[in-house]
């Protein structure tokens, strides 16, 4: 089987300035210099970007936009394209997280209409999917997940392929910004149904390499448990990313 190297992502969400963003990815390079077989990733604002990929300079920490728009240019107020986050030094994008599909109406449609984007303009896209309590509590956990992943990923199931560099995040809803993480058993259980549908949908060499992040309320005490799991490549981090030592514990699992 395929050796997936594990990734610990850093969803900085609406949070920390200019200042405190360079500072935090300084201090993460620092704390990763002698580490090697993880792969670590932040997301900061839009308007910190440039300056984190300049502090990153050539540690190796990856950079992701939590967002942008389908289209290339043109009249959307507000938004940017795929073009500018990789100007301003994006390797990766985030795209379906809970807060803009529940805040920003985003749907499967406008996702896919994203990640096609993404994955055109050069980017890799990240894909977050998930569950609300309400659903898991309905026993429709299964066919909510298959639902977001076959709306989200309709280009590439069109295609026929999916790039082994498409990275997929399961971040039950109920989990996110809670303290409430799923039992490193509950989450194992869905990745395991999310590698089989990639299995299904594509072929099992697609399905060995794809990397799926688990997401919702990690910490360092919790990541070595949710990490040891089979299909568990790694984290989405949110609260826990904003802080040097936090995340370092995590990157640390
Ligand atoms: C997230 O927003 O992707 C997330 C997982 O947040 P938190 O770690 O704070 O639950």
């Amino acid at each position: 089987m395929t050796e997936r190297k594990p990734l610990i992502a850093g969803n900085w969400k609406m949070n920390l300035n200019l200042d405190q963003s360079t500072a935090l990815v300084t201090s993460i390079s620092a704390g990763i210099k002698d580490l090697s077989g993880v792969d670590v990733l932040v997301a900061p604002p839009y308007t910190n970007l440039f300056a984190v990929r300049q502090a990153i300079g050539n540690s190796g920490i990856l950079l992701a936009a939590q967002n942008m728009h389908w289209e290339k240019e043109g009249a959307f107020t507000g938004e940017v394209s795929a073009q500018m986050v990789i100007e301003a030094g994006c390797s990766h994008v985030i795209l379906g997280h809970s807060e803009r599909r529940s805040l920003f109406k985003e749907t499967d449609e406008m996702i896919d209409s994203k990640v096609m984007a993404a994955f055109l303009a050069g980017l890799k896209p990240i894909v977050c999917i998930g569950e609300t309590l309400a659903e898991r509590e309905n026993g429709k956990t299964f066919e909510v997940i298959r639902n977001q992943l076959k709306g989200s990923l309709k280009y590439f199931i069109d295609k026929g392929s999916l790039p082994a560099h498409i990275t997929l995040a399961y971040e039950p809803v109920w989990a996110i910004g809670t303290g409430r993480t799923a039992t490193p058993e509950q989450a194992q259980e869905v990745h395991l149904f999310i590698r089989n549908w990639i299995k299904e949908t594509f072929d099992k060499n697609t399905s060995d390499q794809i990397r799926i992040l688990y997401g919702g309320s990690v910490k360092p005490d919790n990541a070595s448990d949710l990490m040891s799991k089979p299909d568990i490549d790694g984290a989405l981090v949110g609260g826990a990313s904003l802080k040097a030592d936090s995340f370092m514990g995590i990157i640390r699992f």
